[in-house]
């Protein structure tokens, strides 16, 4: 049983680097095995920014393919509700019309090593909404394949604050990697929707001391909302110091990166204490050179890796449901889907004037 559809919706369209336009397109049908969402929310990310100003990772260089097709609609952080499909699309994702749900980015091959192995989150094709062969949710509906990942959320929250499950899940992978301990003193680098993420997720284990770093007095702010003990604005004090100044001398236990900037590699690694675990979230614009001697001869580190937010969306989602976050603060910015500009424009605008802004296409402009 489906609602009546509207033929014709709008979205938003890729033609290029900086080249991003709102168009009619056909309502798409669900197929055997597929659903229809009606957007509620999709959150816009850094990534959608880095996609859009070009960069190498999305439309690939002289060692990588494209990753961002032409003529997609972009939009990976989504809810949901579900408006159409069939009963094998309903069963097989534990669903009925009327759910209002959230998809995990990643569409997994389920065929790859990876899959497999149930290392989904590292699929080999690594089909994504809104980048590769699936639109996203930059749009009034969305399709949503068998092969995706879906989950329930609550539809007591606003929907805008239920988006945030995208990025808060990612964060939570990014915390079970480092495998945090109670004696722990605790650093997250960046206090943007995934460093928020990682001092939210960082607080769920409890360590002794957990510190966030920003430029930025409001962020801190923020991070102290998140559960953060003690915040260090970095242009005003210096953070090695003073953070080895709280450990007798000895430096953190653990460092979770989540700013993208380069200077944040150096910084974690002149943190910690030897045998000290660094966590890596984020995609860099461009290299980063460090000495690799403090990984190695100095401390010994574990340097680890975070991608996506695999087996974290029910964590993410009970956080949200559970009123954990503090999303009235986090989600300052709200716009129609005709405003996809002034979002895109306000996410790139490095003043710190927005922390999570999304989109909502059941708004007019
Ligand atoms: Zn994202
Ligand atoms: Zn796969």
């Amino acid at each position: 049983m489906s609602e009546p559809l509207p033929d014709r919706m709008q979205a938003v369209v890729v033609h290029g680097p900086e080249d991003y336009r709102l168009e009619e397109k056909d309502v798409p049908r669900p197929g055997p095995g597929e659903m229809l969402l009606r957007v509620e929310a999709v959150g816009v990310c850094a990534s959608d920014l880095k996609c859009y100003h070009g960069a190498a990772k999305f439309w690939g260089d002289e060692h990588r393919e494209p990753y961002v097709q032409v003529g997609r609609s972009p939009g990976h952080e989504f809810v949901g509700e579900v408006v159409a499909g069939d009963e094998e699309a309903f069963a097989h994702h534990r669903v009925a019309i009327g759910d209002r749900v959230a998809c995990e980015q990643i569409v997994p091959c389920e065929e790859c090593r990876y899959c497999r192995r149930g290392q989904y989150w590292m699929c080999g094709p690594h089909d994504m909404f809104g980048f590769k062969n699936f639109d996203g949710a930059m749009a009034e509906y969305v399709l949503v394949p068998i092969r995706a990942r879906v989950h329930q959320v609550s539809k007591q929250l606003e929907p805008h604050h239920a988006a945030f499950a995208e990025p808060l899940s990612c964060a939570l992978h990014a915390v079970e990697r480092a495998n945090i301990s109670f004696e722990d003193t605790v650093v997250v680098a960046g206090c943007g929707p995934i460093g928020l993420g990682l001092i939210l997720g960082a607080r769920e284990k409890n360590p002794m001391n957990l510190i966030a770093l920003d430029l930025d007095d409001d962020k801190l702010a923020l991070g102290k909302a998140c559960g953060a003990d003690l915040t260090i604005n970095i242009r005003e004090e210096d953070a090695v110091a003073r953070i080895k100044e709280l450990t007798d001398g000895y430096g953190a236990d653990v460092y979770l990166e989540g700013t993208g900037h380069p200077s944040a590699v150096g910084q974690g690694l002149n943190l910690l204490r030897k045998l000290g675990t660094y966590v890596e979230y984020s995609v860099f614009g461009s290299d980063v050179t460090v000495d690799w001697s403090i990984i190695s001869d100095d401390k010994e580190l574990d340097v680890l890796g975070a991608h996506l937010g695999p087996h974290c969306w029910p964590a993410a989602i009970k956080m949200l449901e559970d009123g954990k976050v503090p999303v009235e603060q986090i989600c300052t910015h709200q716009f129609a889907l005709a405003d996809f500009q002034q979002a895109l424009d306000l996410v790139g605008d490095t003043s710190g004037a927005s922390v999570k802004v999304s989109l909502l296409p059941g708004r007019r402009g």
